[in-house]
């Protein structure tokens, strides 16, 4: 794993650009909608991404991820930057059935592996305003995003995010994913690139874990 330490969590905005909101068929929310996704499921550049053979649809999200370098609690959207050490690819991979029959995200955004995270660059002289996010399966482009279009840009969603948790040191904050999700399956090879900033590039594999077992009493 390239972050230099395991975050005690990932936040992760959904539908944060419009875009994408509409293709899943939903609006750009009121507030930015948070959800988690759970450190075990963080992987590295090269690490392969593990299809469950029993979950369905996995499909890959690129996204522009931060990295927080010092902790705080209610920082404002103008200094957020203050406390982020580094930016760098994401890949939101998602059960995309299962995240619509559970509800809650904790399974569908959370196996092991469905969170590759790239190495951390400063963000440097960068505008975070003008950002580019390029999705490729197999070399050819699927995704292709920029900050510009971000319904809550990514000062005010760390913002947002901290009015309710502490963000500790080594947390990562991933921004919402554009347009253009499409489906993983073993044999492909998946690439994030935020554009200036580096590639994080998985290969995807079968994975052999059994299904939950039947409930006790009521198969
Ligand atoms: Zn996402």
């Amino acid at each position: 794993m390239a972050l230099a330490t395991r975050p005690s969590k990932i936040l992760c905005v959904g539908r944060n650009y419009a875009a994408h909101a509409k293709e899943l068929g939903h609006e750009v929310p009121k507030e930015p909608l948070i959800f988690l996704k759970p450190p075990s499921a963080v992987i590295g550049d090269g690490e392969p991404i593990v299809i469950p053979p029993w979950g369905g649809r996995v499909e890959y999200e690129g996204e522009i991820a931060v990295v927080i370098g010092r902790s705080v609690r209610s920082v404002s959207p103008s200094d957020a930057w203050k406390y982020v050490s580094g930016i760098m690819p994401l890949n939101d991979v998602t059960a995309r059935e299962l995240q619509k029959t559970d509800g809650q995200w904790a399974r569908a955004k959370g196996f092991d592996t469905f969170c590759p995270i790239g190495t951390p660059v400063p963000l440097g002289g960068r505008d975070p305003r003008d950002l580019e996010v390029i999705t490729r399966v197999n070399g050819k482009v699927r995704q292709q995003g920029n900050t510009r279009d971000l319904a809550f840009p990514i000062d005010y969603v760390i913002a947002w995010c901290s009015t309710f948790a502490t963000l500790e040191v080594g947390d990562v904050i991933t921004t919402g994913t554009p347009e253009g999700v499409g489906p993983l399956v073993p044999g492909d090879v998946v690439e994030v690139e935020v554009v200036g900033v580096g590639i994080l590039r998985n290969p995807v594999v079968a994975g052999t874990s059994a299904p939950p077992p039947p409930v006790s009493g009521r198969a």
